[in-house]
């Protein structure tokens, strides 16, 4: 899996995801990437990648131009993706469809964002991580990257790790899990774990995923009853 990320600040990567099972990963070559910075496509002797907004307002936008300059100096093909708070929200069904791709190119934006016209230029997919407003989409270009990188072969330790969590198979979020020692602070982990009783095990953590969905995430729990 090759990563591409288009940015202003390509000194942000590869960030956080040179740690732990990422940062190991990269080394044994299961993924790699290239930092793209943008500003070395500005055409004049300031180096200018951002001009005011046309119709006013506060703020500066990125320029079509030295956009697109960037865009065309790397992608060739694979997924192309623009992190933005407008973009359709990220979610598990995403990261999966995006981890079968070999290549993936993604473009972060500052200030106010990107002259819309770069935007509807190239087949970009647009997604937010959240609604919410971040400064500047490289965060979310990490993220995003953290979360398809795990359906990556090799990349996690057990391969069945993907397959039982929050948002996976039933799409229901995951269990509480507990590790020793089984009291703590004068709490005790369920008896039922202690048991040894797989099928049982099973029932308890499918009765406490659903009870966290309900109270936490109506709106899946919602789709999950749909789903029966
Ligand atoms: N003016 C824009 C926000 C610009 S924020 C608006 O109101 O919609 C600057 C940059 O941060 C954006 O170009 C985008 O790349 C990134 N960004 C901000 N919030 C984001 C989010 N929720 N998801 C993904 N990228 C985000």
């Amino acid at each position: 899996m090759k990563i591409n990320f288009l940015t202003l600040y390509p000194e942000m990567f590869p960030g956080f995801l040179n740690y732990s099972l990422m940062g190991k990963a990269l080394e044994k070559g299961l993924w790699s990437y290239q930092a793209i910075n943008i500003r070395d496509f500005a055409t004049d002797n300031y180096k200018t990648v951002d001009d005011t907004p046309f119709g006013g307002g506060a703020g500066q936008v990125m320029k079509a131009d030295v956009v697109d300059k960037a865009i065309r100096s790397v992608y060739k093909k694979g997924a192309l993706l623009y992190m933005s708070p407008k973009g359709k929200p990220l979610n598990q069904q995403t990261v999966i469809r995006l981890a079968k791709e070999d290549e993936i190119t993604i473009l972060s934006g500052r200030f106010e964002g990107i002259d819309e016209r770069v935007i509807e230029s190239w087949p970009f997919e647009t997604i937010s991580i959240g609604d919410f407003v971040l400064s500047g989409g490289e965060p979310a270009a990490l993220m995003l990257t953290d979360a398809v990188l795990r359906y990556v072969p090799g990349v996690l330790g057990n391969a069945d790790s993907v397959a039982d969590e929050s948002f996976a198979g039933d799409g229901l979020l995951e269990y509480p899990q507990y590790t020793r020692p089984a009291v703590w602070n004068g709490k005790s982990v369920p008896e039922v774990l202690l048991s040894g009783h797989h099928k049982n095990i099973e029932i308890w953590r499918k009765e406490q995923s659903k009870k966290i969905t309900q109270q936490i995430r109506p709106d899946i729990w919602e789709k999950y009853q749909e789903k029966l």
